[in-house]
């Protein structure tokens, strides 16, 4: 399989974008890790994860730096995600983030780039933000995360709100409130959902029915973790890791298949929403 043959899903305007990307938080922090960190990314774009997350926020601009440096000569080939945080996202101060991530990223443009959460500023105001960043070319697409239902209800209200790309949302076995209301609406209006956190920052490892299931395949806890993610239409999945040999799992758990039974024994260690809940965040 080239990378081409990646599996994509597409964003509200057509663009399509592989289904599994890399996220980059606490990438870029420490000195010792860097070159261990720019060869995860590195290799993860030769596999076809070329969808980067990344934000302001990550190390303060640390991550936003590392990923400039992975990318460098690249830039073409890569889907290049960043998000504005909840204080910055007013109309002046938006624009002002988002100029300051491209110079960290050493790019010309985002792909997309999300409001991180909600904060106090109005909607109407970052939205207005946001579609002037897109209109100057500064941006393609916007999008936002941590966004629930009622979050999603107020953007749709707001002009311009109906340019939203994503929602940005913490989404893993120990993490199943979204598939109450927010998944399955998200689904229906075609708006895909990027799930955060996928193998719960690494604390899936070694569940005991996480391993049952992994031993049928041959393959690692965590990569059913990430497979399980990744079985539902329109949703991206954006692991983050540091080391090649990671990132290699977790692009091969693409291939891997969960059957029912897989999935009735995850269903019955890590129950499904039966009511709705609040979003959780990370
Ligand atoms: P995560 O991807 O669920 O887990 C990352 C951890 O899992 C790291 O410690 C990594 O260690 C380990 N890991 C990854 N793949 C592995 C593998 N195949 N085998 C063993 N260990 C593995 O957690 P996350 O970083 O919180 O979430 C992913 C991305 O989502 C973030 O990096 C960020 O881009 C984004 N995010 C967004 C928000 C938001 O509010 N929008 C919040 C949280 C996260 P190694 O590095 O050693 O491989």
């Amino acid at each position: 399989m080239t990378p081409s043959d990646l599996p994509t899903t597409a964003l509200p305007d057509g663009t399509r974008v592989p289904v599994l990307g890399q996220g980059t938080w606490n990438m870029g922090d420490d000195p010792r890790r860097r070159a261990d960190e720019i060869l995860a990314l590195q290799t993860g774009l030769d596999l076809g994860l070329t969808l980067l997350d990344t934000a302001e926020m990550y190390g303060d601009g640390n991550s936003e730096e590392l990923v400039g440096e992975a990318i460098r000569g690249r830039r073409d080939e890569v889907f290049l995600v960043s998000k504005v945080l909840p204080d910055h996202a007013t109309r002046r101060g938006t624009v002002e983030a988002c100029h300051a991530s491209l110079r960290r990223l050493g790019a010309d443009h985002l792909d997309l780039y999300l409001l991180h959460w909600r904060g106090r500023v109005p909607l109407a105001e970052t939205v207005e933000a946001l579609e002037g960043l897109r209109q100057s070319g500064d941006i393609r697409a916007w999008g936002v995360s941590n966004f629930d239902p009622g979050d999603l209800r107020e953007l749709a209200g707001v002009p311009g709100g109906e340019h939203v790309a994503t929602n940005q949302v913490l989404y893993n076995l120990t993490r199943r409130g979204t598939e109450f209301d927010l998944l399955p609406a998200a689904q229906a209006r075609g708006l895909p959902v990027m799930a955060y956190s996928p193998v719960e920052q690494g604390r899936l490892a070694g569940n005991a029915a996480l391993r049952a299931v992994a031993a049928r395949h041959g393959v690692s806890d965590l990569q059913v973790a990430l497979a399980w993610v990744l079985r539902q239409p329109g949703v991206i999945a954006i692991p983050k890791s540091g080391r090649a040999a990671h990132v290699r799992e977790n692009r091969a758990a693409l291939d891997l298949k969960l059957t029912g039974d897989d999935l009735s024994d995850l269903d019955a260690a890590f129950a499904p929403p039966h009511r709705a809940q609040d979003l959780e965040m990370l």
